[in-house]
């Protein structure tokens, strides 16, 4: 179909799990696709490949999202080097889970940099190439976790929720040029992410599923689709949850 025809977009984190699912789904609907990871070198040489494989330019940079400087190194590599850059998707996160009373200030600190101060640098740095197109879309993965709290996630929850407050923001300051902002709320997508769970816990989720069964990286794919595409032109400052039903 190529929905995406003519377009570029950024995807962090996109070596493993969502991010990648996303790329390769942008890719072949004819999108340039520039993609981070922090540290899967050779997975996300593989992607680069896979994502050529469609006919379309593809890039991986190594860069941590977390990183205020490298994420504006970034922005200027990708547009340096695609010429510019119509949609971004803040994919790249991270668990550091245990109850409150265990948590440590360093593990509540790597998950709000990694999921929340990173999307203030991406698309901090990427504003100006935005404003200056009068065209975006900007698509921030969030949580149902945001939405409900979860025991064990403060720190997670806190990152996701705080994803949704600056995602209803930017929506605001940055309509009236013509970029929108979103957020994607999956709830339980397989991934490596979700691998790691306890199964007695997954065994509870997938209870309160009406859809009864685990999301698929390209479950979340298909509605990042559909919010880069021009099918959205008028959706912002939304949160779509991709969660089977779940009540949120
Ligand atoms: P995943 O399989 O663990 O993959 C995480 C990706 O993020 C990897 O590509 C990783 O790169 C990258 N990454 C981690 N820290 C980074 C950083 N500082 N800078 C740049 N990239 C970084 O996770 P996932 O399950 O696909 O989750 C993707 C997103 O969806 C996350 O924001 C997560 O919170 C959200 N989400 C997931 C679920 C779920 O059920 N899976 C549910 C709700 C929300 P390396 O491979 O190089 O480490």
């Amino acid at each position: 179909m190529e929905l995406l025809k003519g377009k570029t977009a950024l995807v962090t984190g996109a070596s493993r799990g969502i991010g990648r699912g996303i790329a390769l789904k942008f890719a072949g609907e004819g999108a340039d696709v520039a993609f981070t990871y922090v540290s899967s070198d050779d997975k996300a040489r593989e992607l680069e490949e896979e994502l050529k494989s469609f006919g379309v330019k593809a890039k991986g940079y190594k860069s941590d999202a977390a990183k205020y400087n490298e994420a504006e190194n970034l922005i200027n590599d990708v547009v340096a080097e695609f010429g510019k850059l119509d949609v971004v998707v803040n994919n790249a996160g991270i668990t550091r889970d245990g109850l409150l009373m265990r948590m440590s200030e360093e593990n509540w600190d790597d998950v709000i940099n990694t999921n929340l101060k990173s999307v203030f640098n991406v698309v901090k740095a990427v504003q100006r190439q935005m404003l200056k197109q009068r065209y975006g879309s900007i698509i921030n993965m969030g949580s149902v976790v945001g939405k409900e709290g979860n025991a064990g996630q403060s720190n997670y929850a806190a990152s996701k929720a705080g994803i949704i407050g600056f995602s209803k923001s930017i929506a605001q300051e940055l309509g009236s040029r013509n970029i929108r902002c979103n957020v994607i709320a999956p709830g339980f997508i397989e991934t490596e992410m979700t691998a790691a769970l306890d199964p007695e816990f997954i065994k509870g989720w997938l209870k309160d599923i009406p859809l009864g069964r685990p999301g698929s990286t390209e479950d979340v794919a298909n509605v990042a689709l559909f919010l880069a595409s021009d099918l959205s032109s008028y959706v912002s400052g939304q949160v779509l949850n991709v969660c089977g039903g779940m009540q949120t």
